[in-house]
């Protein structure tokens, strides 16, 4: 399960908006409950796109731009949890391609799906699994608070 702040839900949303007709990506920092079943998100941090060829339907975070977001959000305390993208006039379910880039067992992947400019319906996956042969995406209840 995934519990969202409202700003950080808020923002996440609005940056698909704002990178609308191509898809938006980020980070979701926060900390992981102590039964280790919930990802509890406090801020939303924003990623450029790298994805030149085909921004409309593929995202790709630089990981230097990863690991600087790692090390600021360690200095406040939080970790990554769960990254997010947009769909742009695409449902919010994954993609075989999402499956494929996502490497990060045990996190959240949250899907906006953005319809003509505007955020629609917001789902979020668990990376589920051992390693990179059974991992699989599985749909997780998205509290927003
Ligand atoms: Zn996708």
């Amino acid at each position: 399960m995934l519990k969202l702040s409202r700003a950080a839900y808020d923002a996440l949303r609005r940056h698909g908006e704002e990178t609308y007709p191509y898809e938006c990506c980020g980070v979701l920092l926060g900390r992981i409950s102590d039964d280790g079943g919930t990802r509890v998100v406090t801020s939303a941090a924003r990623c450029g796109n790298t994805r030149t060829d085909s921004p409309h339907n593929r995202y790709n975070i630089d990981p230097r731009e990863l690991v600087r977001i790692q090390r600021v959000g360690r200095e406040r305390g939080e970790e990554i949890v769960g990254f997010y993208h947009s769909h742009p006039d695409h449902p919010p379910r994954w993609s075989s391609t999402d499956l494929a880039e996502a490497h990060w067992i045990g996190c959240s992947y949250v899907i906006t799906s953005v319809e003509k400019g505007k955020a629609a319906a917001t789902n979020s996956f668990e990376l589920a699994g051992s390693d990179e042969s059974d991992k699989r995406l599985v749909e997780e209840k998205l509290e927003v608070s």
